[in-house]
C-alpha cells in the first residue's frame, strides 16, 4: 500500500488509473479506524479496481468547543489495518494543503443541514461538504463510501452529488455495531468505563421504538416519551436530541406510516454520540 500525502500526487494517480481504464472507489475517513471504516472498504475492494482511502481530521467540520484537538489519532495502526486489507493508495493530506491560507470557498446544502445534528452544530455540515467536494475533485472517484451510522451525513453527500451533478455514486453501507449494540465509533474511545456500560441503552432505545412502531404505535408523540423515559433511566446519558423522520427528507413525523428513521444524539459525559435505525412498517 502507497501513502501519498500530496493532492497534487493522487491527481496524477487518479488520472493514470482511469487511462488505464480502472474504477476508482474512495472511502473518506477521520482515521482512528475500526470495523466500521473496514467494512467500507471491503465494499469498495468489491465494487471498484483501486481502492483509496483518506484519512484527514477535517478541521472544519469541528465547533470551537469541540473535540478537533483531541480527536483520537492512530496512524500506525491504521496503516496496518489497511494493508491487511492490501488497499491500492492512502492518502493522508496536511492540513496546510487541503486549507491552505486565504482558503475561502465553502459548500453548503440548504435545508437537510439544518436540521438534527445541524442544528446542534452549526456548520458542521458545511465542514464535512466542502472537504468531501474537495476530496472528489482530487480522487475523481468512480464510488465513494459512506456509513449508515452518519444517516444525516450521507443523505446530505448524496443530495451534494445529485445538485452539483458530481460524477461519483455514492453508496452507504450499514452500521457496524458492537457485541451490545453500541454503534462502532472513534468517539467511544473517550468513554470511562462506566459510560461504556451505559452507552447501550441508545441503540436498545432504538430497537424499543422500532418494535413499538412495528405493533401498533403509530403515534410519534407516545412512541417518543417512551424512549425519553427509557433512555432517562441511564443517569449517565443526556440526550441531545431524540426524533423520528422521514428518512428521505428528514422533516419530522406525527406519525409512522410506512416508513421512518428513529434518529438521536446523546452525551456521554462529553462524549457526543450518534445512532438511528430504520423502520419499515410494511
Ligand atoms: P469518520 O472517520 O468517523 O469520519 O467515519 C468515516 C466513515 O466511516 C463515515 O462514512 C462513517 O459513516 C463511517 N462509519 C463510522 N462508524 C461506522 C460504523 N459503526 N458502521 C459503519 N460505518 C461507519
Amino acid at each position: 500500500m502507497k501513502t501519498i500525502k500530496k493532492p497534487k500526487d493522487i491527481l496524477l494517480f487518479s488520472k493514470k488509473m482511469h487511462l488505464a481504464g480502472k474504477t476508482i472507489g474512495l472511502v473518506p475517513t477521520m482515521g482512528c479506524l475500526h470495523e466500521g471504516h473496514l467494512s467500507l472498504v471491503r465494499e469498495a475492494k468489491k465494487r471498484s479496481g483501486i481502492v483509496i482511502v483518506s484519512i484527514f481530521v477535517n478541521p472544519t467540520q469541528f465547533g470551537p468547543n469541540e473535540d478537533y484537538n483531541h480527536y483520537p489519532k492512530t496512524l500506525k495502526k491504521d496503516k496496518a489495518l489497511l494493508n491487511k486489507l492490501n488497499i491500492d493508495l492512502l492518502f493522508t493530506p496536511s492540513v496546510k494543503d487541503m486549507y491552505p491560507e486565504g482558503f475561502s470557498s465553502f459548500i453548503k446544502v440548504e435545508g437537510v443541514s439544518g436540521k438534527l445534528c445541524g442544528h446542534s452544530r452549526p456548520g458542521h455540515f458545511r465542514g464535512v461538504t466542502t472537504i468531501v467536494a474537495k476530496l472528489f475533485n482530487i480522487v475523481s472517484p468512480d464510488y465513494a463510501f459512506f456509513g449508515e451510522k452518519d444517516y444525516q451525513q450521507q443523505l446530505i453527500i448524496k443530495k451534494m452529488v445529485k445538485d452539483l451533478n458530481l460524477p461519483v455514486k455514492i453508496i452507504s453501507q450499514p452500521t457496524i455495531r458492537e457485541s451490545d449494540g453500541t454503534a462502532k465509533s472513534s468517539r467511544n474511545k473517550y468513554l470511562s468505563a462506566k459510560q461504556r456500560e451505559a452507552a447501550p441503552v441508545l441503540y436498545q432505545s432504538l430497537l424499543l421504538g422500532k418494535e413499538l412502531a412495528k405493533k401498533k404505535e403509530k403515534n410519534v408523540r407516545k412512541i417518543l416519551a417512551k424512549l425519553r423515559a427509557f433512555i432517562n433511566k441511564e443517569r449517565l446519558v443526556k440526550l441531545d436530541y431524540l426524533s423520528i423522520v422521514d428518512p428521505k427528507t428528514l422533516q419530522e413525523l406525527k406519525t409512522v406510516k410506512n416508513s421512518g428513521l428513529i434518529i438521536l444524539a446523546a452525551y456521554l459525559g462529553k462524549t457526543r454520540l450518534i445512532d438511528n435505525i430504520l423502520i419499515k412498517s410494511r
